[in-house]
């Protein structure tokens, strides 16, 4: 075996990893008694809490009502007796800060008696609230650093739970992050905010439909997380993946994903243990884990759970990030959630399943057998259609990263343009509606597999279509274009609060037609539905995303086609989205606007660190190797010129060009990286067309010499080992 002392270390201790860990033991419990063992949830409340109690957070929970501040004592003690059984001696407020991670600041249950001794206390107020240290985290203008004040507030629709460490266990309490002044520091307080929208706009609908149970109609999500696992040996011999989670340099194997004998293939033994005790380890958080396969690049796997109302779905989203990485160590390896971190390779997304329901009306997006006498379900439809087509920017905005950047339009992921599947069914019914003669609805047809053992499988009306960014899956849009690495928080915001304004327009033009007469809304909904559809089938794509013609086809429609976070990032200044935001009291102009200087200056931050950490592997690790090897070669080349051979030179005088383009193009790196800017917005301008096409031409330079340098003199483990030394 051949490579540098480094890379032949890592690959030694992958070939030699025993399991650390003593197998899991199964039948000691079952995953049906496991779920939800670790949550202090409705049947934990009930056990330990006076019914009345248990009745007045159940009105909060489930229908959306304020808070009884009162009864905050009574809970808090249940809490932490609940959480002391489990062994806990910290609590935690957990809380969602804009840099899209999860932050905790724990406290501990004991306080001095004022005897020697102490006592385990947990207040209604230290339920309620908490007030961390702020300063810390961005808040893009929102808050000076002296005014550090911030408060975390207790979420109670989402249930606390218990994580646990082998040396310890914390009771972990879902918050809200506010500043002084009450405006959002964090990610959950919009997503809390725009379901409260949605709910009231989605109610009018309902109304006028003759619903007026009032049911709360809750926005849910289900998001499929796809991510990578290597050895923690050769992520550790990869300064890049450590620092940046992506690797700068690095050239496409022999093997690629070509075979695509990858996907849905049987699963390494190790990586299914890893996915048994992921699995166990969430069921205990109450996170319902349904799927789990490979996905289409080597090493590249996916973990899905079942989907829940959007806020728990955001807060067990983050939970299943943290412990994908946790879980991943324990097994030796190292879970990569950058979406793009292998050149070449298919990346990593985050799919968002996404609807709305109520208990009584249950899922508003399901179309039924014959969607084309389905009103109800007609105008939530044309509600999303008419929110994607106006709020194609503001999509492309929440989910614009540096990361996402690699991803988005690289023909493996949806490109960045905006645009709906919807299927034959639904797009021939919305074909009819808009030549105004809605008649029929195209019949499910049933599969024959030719085999009389096998059972008749019912078709689905629509095939999928795997390159649309935002794609109507039978009961759900299923947005594709959210980056893996990212909370699914600012995604349904967006989405819950488009979807609202457009219920809002409709409703409120319903309700202006039928004056209050039930009998005038069918005229009504065919009029509007008319309307909408005329006016916005152009963000309504069934065809092949990924083709060049789309491209052309969309600009000429007018969809935007925004390619990079510093084209997209602006459309969260646009004054029709600041109003919007604002009319449904999501987020104020103030806090929209840091949203945006966050944004912004997390993309400066991440290419510059990037740019950084190439500039210093490319020159203490790469260049080095290539002048060792340049100089073997020229020894070689004058000692057989001194015997007299005449040795033909091409590769040594490859090799000079190749190291001096490589010195050149790191100085020119470095002077670019110099610049200094007039604002944030120059910044990330040079940041995306100077810095980046530079780092694009090293990297083409240094991956050449990969593929030239003597094996036992290249410093980083390659994409052969990281990918296929399982
Ligand atoms: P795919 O075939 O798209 O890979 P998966 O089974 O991996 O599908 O994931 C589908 C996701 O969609 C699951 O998380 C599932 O719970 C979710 N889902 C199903 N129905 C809804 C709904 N009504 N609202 C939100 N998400 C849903
Ligand atoms: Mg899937």
């Amino acid at each position: 075996m051949s490579g540098s002392a480094t890379r032949l270390q890592a690959i030694a201790a992958v070939t030699n990893y025993k399991p650390i860990t003593p197998p899991l033991n199964f039948a000691e419990t079952k995953p049906g008694e496991l779920f939800g063992t670790n949550v202090f949830g409705l049947s934990e409340m009930k056990k330990r809490l006076p019914k009345n109690v248990v009745k007045s957070l159940q009105k909060t929970i489930e229908s959306g009502e304020k808070l009884d501040p009162s009864i905050a004592d009574a809970v808090a003690a249940a809490m932490r007796d609940w959480a002391i059984e489990k062994g806990a001696t910290h609590y935690a407020h957990v809380f969602y800060p804009l840099t899209g991670l999860t932050a905790e600041k724990h406290d501990c249950f004991l306080t001095p008696d004022g005897n020697g001794g102490a006592i385990a206390e947990f207040t209604g107020k230290a339920l309620i609230q908490g007030e961390p240290d702020a300063s810390s985290f961005p808040s893009g203008g929102i808050r000076a650093t002296f005014e550090a004040r911030g408060y975390t507030a207790w979420d109670v629709t989402s249930p606390a739970y218990i994580l646990e460490n082998p040396n310890g266990t914390t009771l972990c309490i879902p918050t809200a992050f506010v500043s002084f002044t009450g405006e959002a520091l964090d990610k959950k307080t919009p997503v809390l905010r725009s379901i409260q929208a949605l709910n009231r706009q989605a109610q009018r609908i309902l109304k006028l439909f003759g619903h007026t149970d009032g049911a709360m109609v809750m926005s849910t999500a289900g998001p499929e997380q796809e991510y990578f696992l290597i050895d923690r040996n050769f992520f550790f011999a990869r300064p890049d993946l450590i620092n940046a989670g992506r690797t700068l340099f690095g050239c496409r194997p022999p093997k690629g994903q070509e075979f695509e004998d990858h996907y849905f293939g049987a699963i390494p033994e190790r990586v299914l243990a890893f996915m048994l005790e992921c699995e166990r380890e969430l069921f205990k958080l109450g996170v319902p884990i349904k799927t789990r396969h490979n996905e289409v690049a080597p090493a590249q796997y996916e973990i899905a759970p079942s989907f829940e109302f959007a806020n728990v779905a955001t807060d067990h989203q983050q939970l299943i990030m943290l412990t994908l990485k946790r879980v991943a160590e324990k097994y030796g390896m190292a879970c990569l959630l950058h979406e793009k971190p292998f050149a070449g390779i298919n990346g990593s997304g985050k799919h968002l399943n996404w609807s709305l329901g109520s208990a009584t009306q249950g899922n508003l997006l399901d179309p039924g057998d014959t969607p084309h006498a389905n009103a109800q379900f007609l105008v939530f439809c044309a509600a999303v259609i008419r929110a994607v087509h106006k709020h194609a920017k503001l999509l492309r905005a929440v989910v614009a990263s540096a990361g996402n950047d690699h991803r988005l339009g690289a023909n493996e992921a949806p490109p960045a343009i905006i645009s709906i599947f919807l299927g034959e069914q639904l797009t021939d019914v919305f074909d009819q509606i808009k030549k105004g003669d809605l008649k029929s609805s195209k019949k499910k047809d049933v599969l024959t597999v030719g085999v009389d053992v096998l059972p008749p499988l019912p078709k689905d009306t629509g095939d999928r279509n795997r390159t649309s960014p935002f794609a109507f899956t039978g009961n759900r849009f299923e947005f594709r274009a959210v980056g893996s690495s990212q909370s699914i928080a600012g995604p349904l915001v967006a989405l819950n609060t488009i979807v609202a304004d457009s219920l809002d327009y409709i409703a409120t033009r319903l309700e202006a037609e039928t004056q209050g007469d039930p009998s005038k809304l069918h005229a009504a909904v065919q009029k509007i539905l008319k309307e909408i559809i005329t006016e916005h089938d152009a963000i309504i794509f069934n065809g092949d995303n990924y083709s060049a013609e789309w491209h052309k086809e969309a600009e000429r429609r007018g969809l935007p086609n925004l390619r990079t976070t510093v084209d997209a990032l602006p459309a969260l200044l646009d004054e029709e989205v600041a109003a919007m935001f604002e009319r449904h009291k999501v987020l104020s102009r103030r806090e929209l606007h840091s949203r945006y200087e966050i944004y912004l200056e997390q993309y400066c931050k991440t290419v510059m660190l990037e740019a950084n950490l190439m500039l210093k592997l490319g020159r203490t690790q790469i260049f080095p190797a290539a002048i060792r090897y340049q100089s073997e070669l020229a020894t070689t080349c004058a000692n057989l010129k001194a015997v007299g051979y005449t040795f033909d030179t091409n590769t040594l005088d490859k090799m000079t060009a190749l190291v001096k383009e490589l010195q050149d193009s790191l100085a020119e790196l470095e002077e670019l990286m110099r610049h200094e800017a007039s604002s944030k917005e120059e910044e990330a301008k040079h940041i995306c067309t100077k810095l980046l096409p530079k780092m694009v031409e090293i990297r083409k330079v240094a991956d050449t010499l990969e593929s030239m340098v003597a094996d036992d003199l290249w410093p980083l483990p390659t994409y052969q080992e990281m990918l296929f030394i399982k």
